[in-house]
């Protein structure tokens, strides 16, 4: 039993399922190997990934700054850590987003600079490019193609001209967030295209954004740290200062939803057990379309595993080949980020899961 199989079934005892129970432990040591393998590229977090405290305060000890993607972000990630670099993107800012003091600006299209140099703010800004490359194997595409992110190139030479002649808003390089869910190759070969890119424009600060993908179907199966950093370092040209900013791959594994069966029925042949909680606690595997991994354990007949919503959507793993009885425990994995955060909390008025912190330590603890 591992730690946070342990504490699971201490909150069991407590009354206290359903529960997000986090192994901050775990996190540690998966983040200081990812910066370990970066080398010279700065690692921000992602903060829309979970913007839990106690997960930023780990992901402290190791990362450069933080990407935020609102002003709520923003003042959440200011409060806690005052002095770390942040930096703000996100497509419909409104004005006190775009003037926020903040140490880059991810400038997301020409009215958004308009706005900007009307207000006479201050700001050193990236630009985020939407390159028309082709995109294999993601799981969401935010470039590539016509989508509302960022700029063609030639918003974004519409932005340079922009910034041309005055000296507030500094153009200090580009952004790039394409895709998400790709593996360390097919990410190398987007930063060749974006590094090929900015050279032309005639910048050195790129930021490759983040989308490292993750393996729903197989946790073991993590993305390739040091083949990516290596690849980076190759693809990195004397001068020029890159930065990723990556938010589930740092934190998904270090996460886990706890909770237990109510019922266990069968419905026209098939087995059904129903746990207390559901996707409005862990709305995952409703938005990815996936089953959401369980912790093995005993083998049995396979069962699929629903919450308490009305609403056939709300499965949350099908078929899995598990014995599970009234009153059990089951933990899915891979709940520590896109989880809790991205859930529509309040639907059916259920109460909400209690969250629990352990320091485990094995990188694959969880
Ligand atoms: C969501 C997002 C990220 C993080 O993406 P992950 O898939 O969680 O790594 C990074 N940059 C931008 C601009 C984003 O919108």
């Amino acid at each position: 039993m591992d730690v946070l199989t342990e504490r699971a079934h201490e909150l069991a005892a407590a009354g206290m399922l359903p529960a997000f129970v986090y192994d901050l432990g775990a996190l540690d040591v998966h983040v200081a190997a990812v910066r370990e393998a970066l080398g010279e590229v700065e690692l921000y977090y992602a903060v829309k990934a979970n913007p839990d405290p106690q997960l930023l305060r780990v992901l402290a000890r190791h990362v450069d700054g933080w990407e935020v993607a609102s002003g709520g972000e923003l003042a959440h990630v200011r409060g806690l850590f005052p002095d770390m670099p942040l930096a703000l993107g996100g497509p419909g800012k409104t004005d006190a987003e775009l003037t926020a003091p903040v140490h880059r600006l991810h400038v997301e299209s020409p009215g958004e600079l308009e706005r900007l140099l009307a207000s006479g703010a201050r700001a050193d800004v990236l630009l985020r490019v939407n390159l028309e490359v082709p995109i294999e194997g993601a799981s969401l595409a935010m470039g590539g193609g016509a989508t509302p992110f960022g700029m063609d190139p030639g918003g974004v030479a519409e932005c340079a001209a922009m910034l041309r002649g005055q000296e507030r808003v500094r153009l200090r390089g580009v952004h790039a967030h394409l895709a998400s869910g790709l593996h360390a190759p097919q990410l190398l070969e987007l930063a060749q295209a974006v590094l090929e890119y900015a050279r032309e424009l005639g910048v050195a600060e790129i930021n490759l954004g983040g989308g490292m993908a993750v393996s729903y179907d197989d946790p073991g199966e993590l993305f390739d740290w040091v083949a990516y950093g290596e690849g980076l370092a190759k693809l990195r040209r004397r001068g020029e200062r890159l930065r990723i900013e990556p938010g589930r791959s740092l934190t998904v594994y270090c996460g886990r939803y706890a909770t237990r069966v109510i019922d266990v029925k069968r419905v026209h042949g098939r087995l059904f057990a129903i746990v207390a909680g559901g996707t409005h606690h862990l709305r995952t595997p409703a938005t990815k379309g996936h089953d959401q991994p369980v912790v093995p354990g005993a083998a049995g007949e396979p069962v699929t595993i629903a919450g308490q919503l009305c609403t056939p959507k709300d499965l949350l793993a099908r078929e899995v080949p598990i014995t599970l009885r009234r009153g059990d425990v089951v933990e899915f994995a891979m709940a520590g980020a896109y989880a809790w955060n991205i859930s529509h909390h309040d639907f059916l008025m259920h109460p909400h899961p209690a969250f629990s912190y352990v320091r485990g330590g094995r990188a694959g603890s969880c």
